[in-house]
């Protein structure tokens, strides 16, 4: 089983009750790759620039995340984003989004990922996980994750890769955002259920997350961490290693939902520990079980 995942990479400046960090490591694809590969096989389709830091390549590489799909283009920088964070860290502001080498990306897949089982459509748009779906052969599980920039940009894009994916992946403010329903998580995740996805997967923030299909309904709570430095990339990476234990597991059963969910909770706060992926490149895959039994340990069954 494999996961490929496409997304952004990116150099993110990031201001934080904690600290900050100019031009670091980033990007929705960087951190679910990353995140999938301590489970399963893991590809990448992503574009960089002319500015990209070939170090950047090698640290992803010395953690299996397969670098085939990497696009490197010298025609162009690399996507930047800039983002602050309030004292509430589940609350951030987007100060600078420069798309540079992303605008109007075509991906390219290469040969050797056409048999990839799971496809992970990270933030990056619409269209673009359109065309990179049109690649793969006969993919078991296709996910899509998504963020606000598409949703009040290119609603009619995600509307139509709403109705080619198994499952799609958001916040609760993007679940209220795409379908206009306030009431609550849960009423805003069937409207989803009804513009195409089998399922549902809505991040809540310090409230966990839920998994929701027609028949099933999984909650998990967040790992209670006391240590958040830098919030940014948690949804991508809870994504992408949701993906990889599913892929792990092959199968989507109930107990191997939960068990990603779990897993999914634990990477993600692993990865806001730290700054970028400062801290993030040094978990072991052993590091994150142990984290899982505690976590096991602390819920009430
Ligand atoms: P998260 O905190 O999980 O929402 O992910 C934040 C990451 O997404 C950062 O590393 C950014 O580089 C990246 N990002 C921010 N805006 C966009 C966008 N419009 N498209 C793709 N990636 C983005």
């Amino acid at each position: 089983m494999s996961v490929l995942t496409i997304g952004s990479a990116a150099y993110d400046s990031l201001d934080t009750p904690y600290g900050a960090r100019d031009r670091s490591l980033g990007g929705s694809g960087v951190y679910a790759s990353f995140a999938a590969s301590f489970f399963t096989q893991s590809r990448l389709v992503a574009v960089v620039g002319k500015d990209w830091n070939s170090a950047y390549s090698e640290l992803l590489s010395s953690h299996n995340v397969d670098l085939e799909g990497l696009e490197v283009r010298s025609d162009g920088d690399t996507m930047f984003w800039s983002g602050r964070y309030d004292n509430d860290v589940n609350k951030r502001e987007t100060l600078v989004f420069q798309a540079n080498v992303m605008t109007d990306y075509k991906p390219i897949v290469p040969d050797s990922y056409r048999d990839s089982s799971h496809v992970l459509l990270g933030n990056c748009a619409p269209d673009s996980c359109l065309a990179l779906l049109d690649s793969i052969a006969s993919p078991k599980l296709v996910v899509a994750d998504t963020m606000d920039f598409y949703i009040n940009n290119m609603r009619d894009e995600l509307c139509a890769l709403l109705r080619r994916i198994d499952g799609l992946i958001l916040n609760d403010s993007e679940a209220a955002l795409l379908t206009g329903v306030e009431s609550s998580p849960r009423d805003a995740a069937r409207k989803i259920l009804e513009m195409g996805p089998r399922f549902v997967v809505v991040k809540r923030g310090e409230y966990g997350a839920f998994w929701m299909s027609g028949s099933e309904l999984f909650l998990v709570p967040s790992y209670p961490t006391d240590n958040v430095l830098d919030p940014t990339g948690a949804g991508d990476s809870f994504a992408g290693a949701m993906m990889g234990v599913l892929a792990e597991a092959g199968e989507l059963s109930a107990e191997s939902i939960k068990k990603a969910l779990l897993y999914a909770t634990v990477v993600a706060s692993l990865n806001i520990e730290g700054f970028s992926l400062e801290r993030f490149q040094y978990v072991r895959r052993e590091d994150v079980d142990e984290r899982v039994a505690k976590f096991r340990e602390m819920l009430v069954c």
